[in-house]
């Protein structure tokens, strides 16, 4: 099979589901934002790396959430949050992503003032005039934090169900798996469910397939990473049984130390047990990546080639929470592409 190139991997159109908003400001945008807010940052690009990148020597997956601070402190106001939303999918354009997810915290930016509303607002019209701008389609999860207590995460179903279909398609459940297990939100997934709201939740990533299990009973048809199922055969197969599919962002996972090398990487584990695997970012900025250089990664490590590439992005669209509408079309849109690569490979 042909590797890849980047410059053609750059070219095609590629979808994402994973993409926190927060961890994929672009340092530009976060020293335009914090500036208007007379907010102070270091003056060295060196630094300001330090503070908003995990680089490689990231211990786990709480100093990783550090990462998110300085950037969080900057997304407190309605422009900030706008303009945040807006420069991402600018971003996004330039490895022309056709589809993309983003998913956000809206009680995160609550700390100045700001109604949640508010924020959910905010960061819609930046994914809005984005797509006008650039023509990406995007649409937004709202996530519920671990450590946040059961009030404020029963404000972002409730946020949830009133934007569903309105910009916002899903729910997500982010932040220290390991101090916080699946099973603790248990009722607050059961009030998704009852309101039919599309979940994925974050399972796996922390060493323990046992919370991918219980989300995936809780009603999750999607897990953000899964990695922990690569050690646990029998909870894979129930996943593969129930059609989930994983959201795997393998540099982030490297950092996080999810896994420790990447010969310990499951891609093709996950893949050979026939789960559905679509191929995220997690955090463009705190993991300095984008989906060209994921798609290079797991070219690098398991030769995946254009058709591996094209089952990654495919999957994505099928395990999308939009409009079937808007599936068919990027679905449609997809195989025109990629058959013009590998006619001209
Ligand atoms: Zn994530």
């Amino acid at each position: 099979m042909d590797s890849l190139k980047q410059e053609i991997v750059e070219k095609l159109p590629k979808v994402e589901l994973h993409c926190h908003l927060d961890g994929s400001v672009s340092r530009k945008t976060i020293r335009k934002i914090a500036e208007a807010q007379d907010y102070p940052l270091p003056s060295s690009e060196s630094e300001l790396r330090n503070l908003v990148q995990a680089g490689e020597d990231c211990q786990s997956l709480l100093e990783y959430i550090g990462k998110f601070d300085t950037v969080l402190d900057c997304l407190q106001v309605e422009e900030a949050i706008t303009e945040a939303a807006y420069d991402l999918i600018g971003d996004v354009k330039a490895e022309n992503v056709a589809y993309i997810e983003v998913r956000f915290a809206p009680m995160l930016s609550t700390h100045k003032g700001l109604s949640a509303d508010q924020v959910v607002q905010a960061a819609l019209t930046g994914f809005k005039k984005g797509e006008a701008d650039f023509g990406v389609k995007s649409r937004g999860i709202l996530c519920m934090m671990r450590h946040h207590d059961d009030q404020r995460n029963r404000e972002v179903v409730e946020l949830t169900k009133e934007y569903l279909g309105q910009g916002i398609v899903g729910i997500d459940l982010a932040g220290d798996e390991a101090s916080y297990p699946a099973g603790n939100y248990k009722e607050l997934v059961k009030l998704a469910n009852d309101y039919d709201l599309p979940i994925t939740l974050h399972a796996g990533e922390c060493g323990c397939a046992g919370n991918v299990r219980e989300s995936v009973d809780m009603g999750a048809t999607r897990i953000g990473h899964g990695i922990a199922l690569k050690d646990d055969p029998e909870i894979l197969a129930y996943c593969v049984e129930q059609g989930i599919t994983v959201e795997i962002c393998p540099n982030s996972n490297l950092q996080t130390k999810t896994v420790t090398e990447w010969s310990d990487y499951p891609y093709l584990k996950l893949k050979e047990a026939g789960l559905n695997i679509s191929l995220n970012t997690d955090n463009r900025t705190i993991t300095d990546t984008n989906l060209t250089k994921e798609f290079m990664t797991l070219d690098n490590l398991y030769q995946i080639g254009y058709e591996g590439m094209q089952e990654l992005t495919e999957n994505g669209i099928k395990a999308s929470f939009t409009e079937e509408s808007m599936k068919k079309e990027l679905l449609a849109f997809v195989r025109k592409e990629y058959q013009e690569v590998s006619r001209n490979a």
